[in-house]
């Protein structure tokens, strides 16, 4: 049948930026931030009565969800995590706070949802500058609470990602990291969002649960609504609203031929990560959650290049405990065995929080009280991870390694407290690998010229271009509006690149990549002819990644590199880069963006 011009007429293409690979269709799942969509409107004394009953019938709906949601978790967790919901009924509960809010409707005669969120917004600043830790923490309950009654009051789909019968593609504002890693893979197939860039935590998280994702688009969470029908490219990073028949038929195309070419990539599975002319590339993954582990083997990877041990706080209402910690790592380093397990120490900060650790806002939170340096403030919760690091380390294969040193003062600081742990186990009788290999992440412009003094006190350099890029370029890395001054390939980024390797060698230190550059197979060639020893990337990347190696010669990813090292701008390398992978590898163009 086709297109009626009423569809035709809603019919809308959107371009952000592909971030995660796939075309998918699919009714849209609106995820709103319902505190930004308050619309406040003035309100006559005749109105007054229907938006107090407006607001009382939020208040009981509210009531009935929390239930719902703690009977859910009780069974699901049990009965501790169920407690915390008794928090939130105290705030629907707080007689205070309702009457205040009925109060304040005469007071400002405005409606219900700008009464409640001045009332609420009152509440949690009053909240948050008690000494008391307890009630400090009542302002993050009165916030959720307040935001689940202004969705009832908006009339909003109360439906959760978990009630949803069929697959849906989520829009969203943005998503914390947190979220994106709670996302159910059954029920949300697409991923969609206002914000974001290609190495955004949460980008990297959508890629490594294989969701076909495009970010940076705007305003696609105010253009959509829920149960709308789109189509999202990944690689292109095409949106499509009510697409048309003839649309949908040139993607599934587009995308079945997509299909073929990574399946046929399956084959590559056990085979080495070896150039034409033997030259060996490690080919190791990124993880972020220790089930992560299983992808590595289904796409052909060697070991764990990085594990981003954060996600293991994030989501929980308490830090996870030394016992915890080292049985998740052993885990991990039993089922990589002999591989290496690298295990990057905890970078929270950035665009990654835990609530239940009171971390200030920051104006520049990437520039801000992050990784090493949150570590190295907070000597307990370092060592704890330390501890449970050492614990696992029985395995031979485990490795650690710090982020986002900036300077060697922060590099000692980490080994002297890594010392004092071996100390506390040795004096313990726990068992231990007292040569357990210590690296360092370059991922800090300044980081990247000490190399030369971090060399003597580390056993590997991992480059995490991610950050790289953003410190050097001066980029913020999730901010779509700048994301085309977001160039791995800029001349400054490979002299770095360069320098790191060359020092690593000439100190007898291998350097590996970890950074979302590893995994981009265009990228490949250029990074082997610059000396990367290791490349860890994310295990849906790896086919592609390792057909590239195993077309290449060793000699032209030299040739490459020589070649662009004289570039003088980004664009000439990357048009290198491409210009070599079409000439040994054409297939994989069509599955990059
Ligand atoms: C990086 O910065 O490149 C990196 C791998 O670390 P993260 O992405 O976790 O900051
Ligand atoms: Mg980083």
């Amino acid at each position: 049948m086709p297109d009626t011009e009423e569809q035709k007429q809603k019919n809308i293409q959107l371009q952000g930026i592909g971030v995660s690979s796939g075309v998918v269709t699919g009714p849209v799942f609106l995820l709103t931030t319902e505190e930004d969509r308050v619309v406040e409107r003035s309100i006559t004394e005749d109105e007054i009565a229907r938006e107090v009953a407006r607001f009382e019938d939020a208040l009981i709906e509210t009531r009935s969800q929390i239930h719902e949601i703690q009977e859910q978790v009780r069974e699901a967790v049990g009965p501790e995590s169920a407690n915390i919901f008794d928090a939130h009924l105290l705030v629907v509960d707080d007689r205070a706070l309702v009457d205040e809010v009925i109060r304040g409707l005469s007071v400002h005669r405005k409606n219900v949802e700008t009464v409640l969120r001045l009332v609420a917004d009152h509440y949690t600043q009053a909240l948050l500058k008690v000494k008391d830790d307890y009630l400090r923490e009542r302002a993050v309950d009165v916030r959720d609470v307040t935001r689940r009654i202004l969705r009832n009051l908006s009339g909003a789909s109360t439906t959760t990602m978990t009630q949803l019968e069929e697959p849906h593609i989520l829009v969203t504002n943005d998503l914390a990291p947190s979220d994106t890693a709670l996302l159910d893979k059954e029920k949300i197939i697409g991923f969609a969002s206002d914000l974001g860039s290609p190495t955004s935590h949460t980008a990297i998280m959508a890629r490594a649960m294989g969701i076909p994702a495009v970010v940076g688009l705007h305003d696609i969470s105010v253009r959509v609504s829920t149960g709308d029908e789109i189509l999202i490219d990944g690689n292109t990073g095409v949106l499509i609203i009510h697409p048309t028949r003839e649309q949908l038929e040139r993607y599934g195309k587009v995308e079945e031929s997509r299909r073929t070419i990574r399946s046929s990539l399956t084959r590559l599975q056990g085979e080495p990560a070896e150039t034409v002319d033997g030259y060996h590339v490690l080919l190791s993954c990124n993880i972020e959650m220790p089930d992560d582990v299983e992808a590595i083997k289904e796409n052909g990877g060697t070991g764990v290049g990085l594990f981003r041990t954060e996600y293991l706080y994030l989501s929980r209402k308490s830090l996870p405990t030394e016992d915890e910690q080292a049985d998740i790592y052993a885990e991990v380093a039993s089922k990589t065995d002999p591989d290496p397990a690298v295990i990057r120490t905890l970078d929270l900060g950035g665009d990654k929080f835990l609530s239940q650790l009171k971390m200030p806002a920051e104006i520049n939170p990437f520039m801000g009280w992050r990784a090493i340096r949150f570590c190295l403030a907070q000597p307990d919760i370092f060592k704890t991870q330390l501890r449970a690091i050492l614990r696992a380390s029985k395995h031979r294969n485990v490795k650690l390694m710090y982020p986002m040193v900036s300077n060697l003062d922060e590099l000692l600081q980490a080994n002297a407290l890594l010392e004092e742990c071996k100390t506390e186990l040795r004096e313990q009788g726990v068992a231990f690998n007292e040569n357990i290999d210590v690296g360092v992440m370059i991922e800090v412009p300044s980081a990247a010229l000490s190399v030369h003094l971090f060399a003597p006190h580390v056993s590997f350099f991992s480059l995490g271009t991610n950050d790289l890029v953003q410190y050097t370029l001066a980029v913020d890395r999730v901010n779509e509006r700048i994301a085309y001054l977001y160039e791995p390939t800029h001349p400054a980024i490979l002299r770095l690149i360069k320098n790191t390797i060359d020092v690593g060698h000439e100190h007898g230190i291998w350097t590996g990549i970890c950074g979302e550059m590893a995994g981009n197979p265009l990228m490949v060639p250029l990074l082997i002819g610059l000396g990367v020893d290791e490349f860890s990337v994310s295990p849906s990347m790896v086919p592609m990644v390792k057909d590239v190696v195993r077309k290449l010669k060793y000699t032209q990813a030299e040739e490459l590199a020589e070649q662009v090292l004289q570039s003088e701008t980004g664009t000439h390398v990357m048009d290198a880069c491409r210009d070599l992978v079409r000439t040994i590898a054409p297939e994989i163009l069509e599955l990059v963006s």
